[in-house]
């Protein structure tokens, strides 16, 4: 095993490494731990819940940014606030480059629909940015979005590696109606969304070009 595969090996178990507790329910701690690399075994890939990032993959895919974009939201990693209705969302993952290196430092920047699916273009209500750990983890807390009028269920975001250049996309629910017919909607952007218990826990790893 050369030391490239080692790496992506390790990227599959940081994943696997978070399903005992999401399958669990019970835990409020769902962030990759990257634990994995206590792992001896490192062999059992039946639990790999999302597709191994593989050197040289391709970047996420771009989508437009839509007309409901505000630059400078607050810096925060919940968009959460008294009196805002909706099931809460958990969005987690890591950022990385096309070569599976982990992106510290990236920035991400979340927009969505309340859930009657209004945005607000006033203020910053469900809008915030973030910088992805040292070991290029995101985690957001949030509500699922509403639908609104010709779109699926989605959550945009613009990706950013420090001085690196902007990605622009969306992020899709599994299983949505809307999904069928709305005209954007790409399947490569499809959250892996744990919805048992009463919060929604949804996974997604972007990969940018850095
Ligand atoms: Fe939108």
């Amino acid at each position: 095993m050369d030391e490239r595969l080692s790496r992506r090996r390790f990227l599959e178990l940081s994943a696997t490494a978070t399903i005992p507790i999401v399958l669990g329910g019970c835990g409020e701690q769902d962030e990759p731990t990257g634990t994995a690399g206590e792992d001896p075994g490192g062999t059992d890939r039946r639990l790999a819940p999302t597709p191994a990032c593989d050197d040289g993959d391709e970047p996420t895919v771009e989508q437009t940014e839509g007309p409901f974009f505000t630059p400078s939201s607050p810096e925060r990693s919940s968009v959460l606030a008294p009196g805002l209705e909706g099931v809460a969302l958990v969005v987690s993952g890591t950022v990385l480059s096309t070569a599976c290196e982990p992106i510290a430092g990236a920035m991400l920047d979340f927009w969505q629909a309340n859930a009657s699916g209004e945005y607000d273009n006033v203020g910053f209500t469900l809008r915030g940015h973030q910088f992805a750990d040292s070991k290029g983890r995101y985690r957001l807390e949030t509500i699922v979005p509403g639908v609104y009028t010709g779109r699926t269920r989605h959550i945009h975001v613009k990706a950013q590696p420090e001085d690196g250049t902007v990605l622009t996309t969306q992020l899709y629910f599994p299983g949505e109606p809307g999904n069928d017919t709305d005209a954007i909607f790409d399947p490569r952007l499809v959250m892996d969304v744990d919805t048992a218990g009463s919060k929604r826990r949804a996974r997604f790893d972007f990969v940018l070009e850095a």
